[in-house]
């Protein structure tokens, strides 16, 4: 039986690697390949370090293909069956977390990424399910930047200012979102838009009005650097109509048997150290908040991971960042999450890479 308690904690928290190719800038820069991966095993080598995930993509062979289907389908049949769920893509800025995720979808021939792939399943199911059961679907987008949290989705509050090709945020305009915590411990943010969605495109929409709206800046490492964290989540709210139980037995007509459960979809901010972000003060400050945010969920996934600690009701440390404190009923108990480390290959890189090895390495 302690074995069997083991492996569904195991299961809390899964961890995959997804190798992006060399790009055109790298190979631009004479980069080569310095990340192998043992034939058939989901292990990673680098250097004299190497590192066992539950699954590795990307390399030679190792299509990135699966990853909707081994990672993340799993957490969207979770969450039609009530439990809360969370995709998280880490990695430092320009490894791949926004490709791999699907975040800047635009439509057409942007089909690749997981969140797509996750909004043709949800409405393939409810599809499948409408006969018995009444969903109600909506999505928020919200992102952490310098611990405070803003809604993607308010038409008015993300007036963002161009000045020499960088965005400034005009902050005054947007009214930070409180979180909050219900008396049965559900998460969350007060007056943040939540758009009841019909449709895959009407999805659709609502992503790439977001990820419009999503703050970005000029570093010296890569002028397109995202330093937030942004949240895609969609609730599932369903319903089965009176007379319809599962079990084809009729049910009492008045027994409302009702599930709510979300999905979050995270592509997390750049986890390069701050001292690659330049020397300016401004965005020194803004690299300890990000690091912030990313030390606390390693700290959570760590403790989640930490059979003593669980056993002991011990310690997990949610309020640290506001990151962890959003995700804390989606991250551990009875929901499921997936960590996908997204890395460059190049060797310019190896530093970064070894980091985020050794991070999503702890969450495991
Ligand atoms: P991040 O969001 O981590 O900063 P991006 O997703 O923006 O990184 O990716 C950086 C660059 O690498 C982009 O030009 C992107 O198109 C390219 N890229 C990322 N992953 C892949 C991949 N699997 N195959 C091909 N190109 C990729
Ligand atoms: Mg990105």
């Amino acid at each position: 039986a302690a074995d069997e308690v083991k492996s569904l904690q195991k299961e809390c928290v899964k961890v995959a690697v997804n190798i992006r190719p060399l790009i055109a800038s790298e190979l631009a820069l004479g980069c080569t390949d310095c990340v192998a991966v043992v034939p058939g095993e989901p292990q990673v080598q680098i250097g004299a370090h190497c590192f066992t995930y539950d699954y590795v993509y990307g390399s030679l062979g190792t299509s990135s293909s699966n990853i909707f289907e081994e990672c993340v389908a799993p957490l969207v049949d979770a969450v039609l069956h009530g439990y809360n769920a969370t995709v998280l893509a880490y990695g430092q800025t320009g490894s791949g977390k926004t490709y791999t995720m699907g975040t800047n979808f635009s439509g057409e021939g942007s089909n690749g990424g997981i969140i797509p792939q996750v909004m043709d399943s949800i409405f393939n199911k409810v599809n499948e399910m409408k006969k018995d059961t009444e969903f109600l679907i909506r999505v928020s987008f919200i992102e952490i930047f310098k611990e405070e949290v803003f809604d993607l989705l308010d038409p008015h509050a993300n007036a963002v200012l161009k000045t020499d090709g960088n965005s400034l945020l005009v902050k005054s305009s947007r009214p930070p979102i409180q979180i909050r915590e219900t008396t049965s411990g559900g998460i969350i943010l007060a007056g943040v838009t939540e758009a009841e969605v019909r449709s895959k495109d009407e999805m659709a929409l609502y992503l790439t009005r977001g990820s419009q709206s999503r703050a970005t800046g000029s570093t010296n490492m890569n002028s397109q650097s995202s330093r937030s964290h942004a949240i895609f989540t969609i609730c599932l709210e369903q319903k089965r109509n009176a007379n319809c139980s599962g079990d084809g037995s009729i049910t009492n007509g008045f027994d409302d048997d009702i599930l709510f459960a979300k999905l979050h979809l995270v592509d997390l901010a750049g986890s390069e150290r701050a001292k690659r972000t330049g020397a300016d003060g401004l965005r020194f400050k803004e690299g300890i908040h990000i690091n912030k945010g990313l030390l606390a969920l390693g700290n959570v996934i760590s403790a989640l991971g930490d059979d003593k600690k669980r056993k002991d009701g011990g310690h997990v440390p949610y309020r640290d960042s506001k990151l962890t404190r959003l995700l804390q009923d989606s991250l551990g108990g009875n929901s499921k999450t997936i960590m996908i480390a997204c890395i460059s290959p190049a060797d310019v890189n190896a530093e970064e890479t070894i980091n985020t090895l050794k991070y999503a390495n702890r969450a495991r």
